[in-house]
């Protein structure tokens, strides 16, 4: 049958070259003839016959390649990432210390105004959050502006707890003023001098600066004799702060540290380390050792809770690497007259504080009234729940107060001049921060 089909097929094909045409239409016709012809025998074979498997054609080897390992993507874009990260934040650092090594040109004080008008001139007085803050948002260029304080930088004080430990170094924390009133776009000068009177009706302050003595033959040593000026305000803004209220306490002021400024954080850092290094000359369990290895902090407001958690947590986590055994040693007191400590807070902060002293083992002394300290000893009394009194002698090697504030007394020479400041705990002021009583004098963060 096959050969038969065969041979049919052959003689169509002869039939089909022996016709007379054209040679290209021949050429074509031939080959669709060709190709339809083979497929129709393709197809026949296949109905006929079965398809005997030859050997397979062996498939050449695929090439190998390498599998993607898990998670190669994340860390490729991971490090990518970093990369980018680290090369921005650089170049930002950069720009930052360059913009402020380099500031733009400031508009210069003038006493008048391009359009004729006077520029008013506006005396800050202090260096401290509320002028500074203040600094900021005020457009220096339509003022001739003057910041008057002896501190000659503006310190950032919810970090001077972690200076004593050296957790945070002071200068980090410091803020040159001549550096942030040059960053403003109008001139801001400075002076460092302490505000020693103000006359609200003349609108003029009294300055006087005070050299502190470096070294024993200074050459200029003004302390004696304070060098004095007058400046005239239209405005005022008046942001001294508070000093320390110590409330007149036998030896607190001779012999305990405070917290307020950044030498006392540094003269603080100094006495731990000065009585953890004596202590550790004298014999275990000595009474002395345990005196020197005792911390106590009298107050407990924000400023002493987390002095007393700094030094404890650097004492454990840290210094004792160093020294072992020294956190079984060491000793951290907190003294407070009230029942609680962050008396001001919610109650469940005042619970989880007192817990987190439990169980870090900082000793709370509550209904504990400081009396007296001298260069030993802090003595309290305690006001136990029957409300009877018992007296206590605390033998301590360092030794902070962190006990109040108090109003400074250039700000009760202030309030004495002017009827309408009535109260004692601090300066009135109306809704605009202004003063009551005076013209344009405006105070800042002042106690109520
Ligand atoms: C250890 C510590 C931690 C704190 N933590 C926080 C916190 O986490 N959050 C918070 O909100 N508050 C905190 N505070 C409180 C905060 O620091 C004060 O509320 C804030 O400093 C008050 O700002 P001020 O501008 O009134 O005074 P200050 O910042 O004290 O500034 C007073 C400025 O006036 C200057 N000055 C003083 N006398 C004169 C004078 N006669 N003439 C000219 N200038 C004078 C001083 O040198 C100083 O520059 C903390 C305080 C301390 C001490």
């Amino acid at each position: 049958m096959l050969q038969r089909q065969l041979f049919s097929c052959s003689k169509a094909s002869m039939r089909a070259i022996s016709r007379p045409m054209m040679a290209s239409s021949l050429k074509s016709a031939f080959t669709q003839r060709s190709i339809s012809t083979s497929s129709l025998i393709y197809q026949e074979v296949k109905k006929t016959e079965p398809i005997v498997k030859s050997n397979p054609v062996p498939t050449p080897p695929i090439a190998k390649t390498t599998p993607k390992k898990k998670g190669a993507g994340f860390w490729r874009w991971t490090f990518r990432i970093t990369m980018l990260s680290t090369i921005a934040g650089w170049s930002a650092l950069t720009y930052l210390v360059w913009k402020e090594t380099n500031p733009a040109d400031q508009l210069p004080q003038t006493e008048l105004k391009p359009n004729g008008n006077k520029r008013k001139k506006i005396v800050i007085v202090g260096s401290g959050w509320g002028a500074m803050s203040f600094l900021q948002k005020l457009d220096t260029t339509q003022y001739n502006v003057v910041i008057v304080s002896p501190r000659n930088y503006f310190l950032f004080t919810p970090l001077l707890p972690s200076v004593p430990t050296g957790t945070i170094d002071q200068k980090s924390i410091c803020d040159p003023v001549r550096l942030i009133a040059r960053q403003t776009p109008g001139e801001v000068q400075y002076m460092e001098a302490a505000v020693t009177d103000i006359d609200p009706e003349a609108k003029k302050v009294y300055i006087e600066h005070k050299s502190d003595r470096l070294t024993i033959g200074d050459a200029f040593i003004n302390d004696g004799e304070p060098i004095r000026a007058e400046l005239d305000y239209d405005y005022l803004i008046y942001s001294v702060g508070a000093k320390v209220n110590t409330f007149g306490i036998q030896g607190i002021p001779e012999y305990a540290s405070y917290l307020k400024e950044a030498q006392d954080a540094v003269a603080v850092r100094q006495k731990l380390f000065n009585s953890v290094e004596a202590a550790r000359l004298l014999p275990e369990g000595s009474d002395e050792r345990k005196r020197l290895m005792t911390f106590v902090v009298c107050g407990g407001g924000p400023t002493g809770v987390e002095l007393a958690a700094e030094v404890k947590d650097y004492i454990v986590q840290d210094l004792s690497k160093f020294i072992p055994n020294l956190e079984k040693e060491m000793n951290v007191t907190l003294i407070e007259a009230l029942p609680n400590v962050l008396n001001m807070f919610h109650h469940k902060l005042i619970e989880y504080t007192q817990q987190v002293f439990n169980s870090q083992g900082v000793h709370l002394r509550t209904n504990t009234m400081v009396k007296k300290v001298d260069a030993r000893n802090v003595y309290c009394t305690e006001k136990k729940a029957d409300g009877t009194t018992e007296d206590h002698v605390i033998p301590y090697g360092t030794l902070v107060w962190a006990g109040g504030n108090a109003q400074r007394k250039i700000t009760t020479d202030l309030a004495a001049k002017i009827p309408e400041q009535t109260s004692r705990r601090g300066l009135l002021v109306d809704e605009y921060q202004k003063l009551y009583g005076v013209e344009d004098v405006y105070a800042l963060v002042v106690q109520a």
